[in-house]
């Protein structure tokens, strides 16, 4: 079954210029990129993503972390990984969330660590079933940036907005 996944790239990978090294593993998995961009994380932003984890004790520590309050990088390279059992796939590859229990071959068994304050740093996040990827890629996302049509969409007119363009 075709499934679309969230794929990001978190500070840590950033700073650690895994970039190459995790997209190179991604792309094991011949599945195909329908959207990628850099994205600023903002508070809001990051607490909508982990929502489902409010009520944990480190909260606070993963909005810093996806934030990249605590490696210098303000910022993560988000991507839509689209083909045959995407998630799975993508998932297989990243390894357990705890980067110690991760299988040394998988990209966080590879490149993740524990902070002294617990924290796993994990370089990369990966929806973790369809709803999720629904969810998570239309937070992420505006329809023009997926060069697939993913979910049911509208064509709204937008008056007097204002936007950047270039001087
Ligand atoms: N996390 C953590 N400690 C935990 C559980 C999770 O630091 O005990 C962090 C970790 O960076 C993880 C993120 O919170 O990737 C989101 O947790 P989730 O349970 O969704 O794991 P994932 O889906 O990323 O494997
Ligand atoms: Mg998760």
């Amino acid at each position: 079954m075709n499934q679309a996944v969230l794929i990001l790239i978190k500070p840590d990978g950033l700073k650690k210029s895994l970039t190459g090294n995790i997209l190179t593993r991604l792309s094991e998995t011949k599945l195909e990129i329908v959207a990628a961009k850099i994205a600023r994380v903002s508070r809001a932003l990051a607490e909508e993503h982990y929502k489902h984890l409010k009520d944990k004790p480190f909260f606070g520590e993963i909005i810093q972390y996806l934030q990249g309050e605590l490696h210098d990088r303000k910022k993560v390279l988000a991507l839509v990984y689209w083909g045959k059992d995407a998630i799975k796939k993508c998932r297989d590859l990243a390894g357990a969330t705890n980067p110690e229990e991760a299988e040394p071959t998988t990209i966080r068994g590879s490149y993740g660590r524990i902070t002294t304050t617990g924290v796993y740093e994990n370089v990369i996040h990966v929806s973790s079933n369809e709803d999720e990827a629904k969810r998570e890629i239309k937070l992420w996302f505006q329809p023009d940036e997926i060069i697939v049509d993913l979910y049911p969409q509208k064509e709204v007119t937008r008056k007097e907005c204002k936007v950047k363009i270039w001087d």
